[in-house]
């Protein structure tokens, strides 16, 4: 909970100092990537949290990555910098990373509408390669479902009295 609270408070910051809604973001990082700690500290496990991302939860018996991104991502860093560079010159050189691995950008018109065809630009998706995620989360709830009667429902029932 205190990870989704973070990100939320990064969000709408990220709203505050100008960004829209990034949710291309979640395609700058590979798959076999999610997972990772130290790549999600330095990259984001969405490159940017303006993205609406997919919840990180680890398939079982693999190591667990964050649920949500721990800090901004590259993209955040990369597009406030261009933003707030009082140097028209450095801003300039700024914009020429646009195309930088970290930098991907896709926003609420590329997600949503008739134009929205884009199959990396969606919310609530993680990852490279959406449709390996999509049958990742797929095999997730499977696996869930059949052990779930054991976390919801008593071993035992008291006897009413
Ligand atoms: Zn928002």
């Amino acid at each position: 909970m205190a990870q989704a609270l973070k990100w939320v408070a990064m969000h709408e910051v990220g709203h505050t100092l100008g960004l829209r809604h990034n949710f291309r973001s979640s395609a700058d990082t590979p798959l076999e990537k999610l997972q990772d700690r130290t790549w999600a500290e330095t990259n984001g496990i969405f490159s940017s949290v303006m993205e609406y991302p997919g919840l990180n939860l680890s398939p079982g018996g693999q190591p667990r990555g964050y649920v949500y991104n721990p800090g901004v991502g590259s993209y955040d860093r990369w597009a406030i910098t261009y933003g707030y560079t009082p140097d028209a010159a450095r801003a300039a050189l700024v914009a020429r990373e646009a195309a930088l691995p970290g930098h991907a950008y896709g926003t609420d018109e590329d997600a949503r509408g008739p134009g929205a065809l884009d199959p990396d630009v969606n919310p609530y998706d993680l990852g490279s390669d959406p449709l390996a995620w999509g049958r990742g989360r797929a095999q997730l709830i499977a696996d869930t479902w059949t052990r779930l009667p054991r976390h919801v429902m008593p071993t035992t029932r008291a006897t009413p009295t």
